[in-house]
C-alpha cells in the first residue's frame, strides 16, 4: 500500500512514522508513505501557496495550482484521491477497513490555515472529515488515516489482534486485565482465571454488550442481536450469576489458591 501525502508541512509527520508498528510496516515495506511538499509544485513568483480570500474575509486559503499540480504529478487512474475537510463524510472503522481491502495506491490532501480553493474539490473521490471539530490542519487526520488502514493489511499486527476488536459488528470491546490479581483493592474478575474458554467468552460478550449499551447506545441500536446476546442481556438486567459462571468462578477461586 502506497500513500501519498499532499502537505505543506511534511515535518509534522516524521515522529509518527519513525516508531512503533508504522515504523515496522515501512521497514518491512508493507507500506511506502511518500510526503510530498505542495510548495515545491508552486508556480508563483514568491513562492506562495495560499492568500487572502477573494471577496475578504479571515485567513488563507490555499490556491488551486500547486496542489492541482502535486495532485496530477503523483496519481495515475488507479490512485484513490481522498481531500480532508471538516466538511466530509465522517471517518470510521468501516470506512478503514474499505480503503484497506479496495484500494493499493491512496492519495491524501492536507489543507491548513482555513483551508482550500473550492475549485480543487472536484478533482478528489472523496471527502473526509475525521470528526465534527475543526483542527489547524489536515496532517493529524491523514496520519489518523494512514494508522488505522495500515493495521488491518496483512503482516502490519496479528491476525488475532484484528479479530475481536471495537466496532466489529457495532460492539465495543469487553474490558481486559493484567496481573497482579488485587490491584489497590480492585480485582481482576475470578472467571478469567477459570481456564474455562466458553465461559470466558460468554462473559466476555456480556462485558460487551454492556459497554456498549451504556456508551455507545448509538451503535447498541445497530447490534442484530442473537438470542445468546438477549440472554446476556438478560442476566445483566436481572444481576445474576449464571450456573456456568458461578462453576468457572469457583475452579477460578481454587486455580488462584494452587497458585
Ligand atoms: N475553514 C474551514 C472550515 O471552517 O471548515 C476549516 C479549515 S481547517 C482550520 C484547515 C484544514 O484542516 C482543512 O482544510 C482540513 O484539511 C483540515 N481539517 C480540519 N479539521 C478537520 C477534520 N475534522 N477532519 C478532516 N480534516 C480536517
Amino acid at each position: 500500500m502506497i500513500f501519498k501525502i499532499l502537505t505543506l508541512f511534511p515535518e509534522m509527520f516524521e515522529g509518527v512514522l519513525n516508531s512503533s508498528i508504522l515504523k515496522r510496516a515501512i521497514g518491512k515495506d508493507l507500506i511506502e508513505v511518500k510526503l510530498i511538499n505542495i510548495r515545491d509544485y508552486t508556480k508563483d513568483k514568491y513562492n506562495r501557496t495560499d492568500t487572502p480570500p477573494v471577496g475578504g474575509g479571515a485567513g488563507l486559503i490555499m490556491k488551486c495550482q500547486p496542489i492541482i499540480d502535486a495532485l496530477k504529478a503523483n496519481s495515475t487512474s488507479s490512485t484513490h484521491k481522498i481531500l480532508l475537510s471538516p466538511r466530509g463524510t465522517t471517518y470510521n472503522q468501516e470506512k478503514a477497513k474499505d480503503l484497506a481491502k479496495n484500494y493499493d495506491d491512496i492519495l491524501i490532501l492536507c489543507g491548513h490555515y482555513e483551508g482550500m480553493d473550492e475549485r480543487v474539490y472536484p478533482y478528489f473521490d472523496e471527502i473526509i472529515s475525521i470528526g465534527d471539530y475543526v483542527l489547524t490542519g489536515g496532517e493529524i487526520p491523514a496520519l489518523v488515516i494512514i494508522d488505522s488502514v495500515s493495521r488491518l493489511l496483512d503482516g502490519v499486527i496479528t491476525k488475532e489482534s484484528i479479530e475481536e476488536e471495537s466496532f466489529d459488528n457495532n460492539l465495543l470491546e469487553y474490558p481486559q486485565y493484567t496481573e497482579p490479581y488485587d490491584f489497590e483493592g480492585k480485582k481482576v474478575p475470578d472467571i478469567l482465571y477459570s481456564g474455562n474458554h466458553k465461559a470466558i467468552s460468554m462473559w466476555r460478550k456480556k462485558q460487551a454488550l454492556n459497554i456498549t449499551k451504556n456508551n455507545r447506545p448509538d451503535l447498541f441500536e445497530k447490534i442484530n442481536l442473537t438470542k445468546s446476546d438477549k440472554k446476556l442481556l438478560n442476566e445483566l438486567e436481572i444481576n445474576e450469576t449464571p450456573k456456568r459462571e458461578k462453576e468457572a468462578i469457583e475452579k477460578g477461586h481454587k486455580f488462584i489458591k494452587d497458585n
